[in-house]
């Protein structure tokens, strides 16, 4: 029995470790299909307070997983299949075994979008991918499109323009959601060129199980024409990890978490934390904020409440 579990091992799950860890609560902490979260994916994190050179995210999230281990955090790989928060203590099951825990911190974050093409499962990690930084090594001399129009495009193509030779941003629209100085940094790039509005509807070779070119459309003319390229980004947003609390916790009809009072969710003693309930600041230094609040929230209910 668990006095604290934490789903998640992102910004937000890692400081709810360190602070459930450093009230005494022994937290365990359970790293999802996601090891890290999404600082775990990317490079320079330049906005995170007390950094003034910048910290590399996976050096962050490195960091911040020592310091909980220093207090006594545990971790344990693997990915929540089911949840019974009927009743306390809750019941967590990872890789058919049953956890049982007092309070539940859910931080399991949110995973990046897809187009929804028949072809991008075949094509994953084949020419398709959803991480600059995870992949863009193996695009060194390349040409590569990166889809969508927000800051996440705009970082995804401005660091991929190190390795590739021209980086081609994809949108659907002639108007940007990305930041000003985001897209600033993007239109100076001189590797960077923009396509709009256009969207891609097919993606070939499945047959050859690499990616060598798409099918897109202009999206005023309707005009469908291909396209050479050696990969394809997506840089389209990202989705809750909520799937396994539906019926069970609170959330709005994008499935993110909802909250009230701070960290609380509909069922007394699950509190959540980060992306799984924030789709609006989505930053580092909120989701480590929102991950302190959760433990010290659990921490009290646990002072108010026995086993
Ligand atoms: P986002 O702001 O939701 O942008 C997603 C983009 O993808 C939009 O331009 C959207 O087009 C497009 N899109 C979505 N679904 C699509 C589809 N099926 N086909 C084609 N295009 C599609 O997501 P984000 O860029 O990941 O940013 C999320 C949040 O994180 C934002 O608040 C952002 O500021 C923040 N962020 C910050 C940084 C940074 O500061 N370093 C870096 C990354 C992200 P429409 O515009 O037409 O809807």
């Amino acid at each position: 029995m668990y006095k604290v579990i934490i789903i998640g091992s992102g910004c937000a799950g890692l400081t709810a470790a360190i602070y459930a860890a450093r009230a005494d609560l022994q937290p365990l902490v359970l790293d999802g299909h996601e090891p890290g979260g999404q600082l775990s994916l990317t490079t320079m994190v330049e906005n995170f307070p007390g950094f003034p050179d910048g910290i590399l995210g996976p050096q962050l999230i490195e960091n911040s997983r020592k310091q909980a281990e220093r207090f006594g955090a545990t971790f344990r790989s693997g990915a929540v299949t089911s949840v019974d928060l009927s009743r306390r203590p809750f019941k967590i099951v990872v890789a058919n075994e049953t956890l049982e825990c007092e309070t539940l911190i859910v931080a399991s974050g949110a995973s990046a979008r897809t187009l929804g093409l028949p072809a991008e499962r075949e094509l994953l990690g084949h020419g398709l991918s959803t991480c600059a930084t995870c992949d863009g090594f193996f695009f060194r001399g390349k040409e590569i499109v990166v889809v969508g129009g927000g800051d996440s495009a705009m970082e995804e193509a401005t660091f991929l323009t190190k390795f590739a030779s021209q980086v081609t941003i994809m949108h659907r629209r002639d108007e940007f959601r990305a930041s000003k100085i985001m897209l600033d940094r993007a239109r100076a790039n001189p590797k960077i060129k923009f396509l709009t509005p256009y969207v891609i509807e097919d993606l070939h070779d499945v047959e050859k199980k690499n990616l060598e070119s798409i099918r897109i459309r202009n999206v005023k003319t309707q005009e469908v024409s291909k396209m050479h390229t050696d990969g394809v980004f997506l840089g389209i947003g990202h989705d809750p990890n909520t799937a396994v609390f539906k019926g069970q916790l609170d959330m709005d009809e994008n499935g993110y978490l909802t909250v009230h009072d701070g960290s609380r969710t509909n069922v007394e003693g699950v509190f959540a934390a980060g992306d799984v309930h924030d789709h609006v600041y989505r930053q580092a230094i909120t989701a480590a904020g929102a991950g302190c609040m959760a433990a010290i929230d659990a921490e009290k209910f646990l002072a108010g409440h026995k086993a």
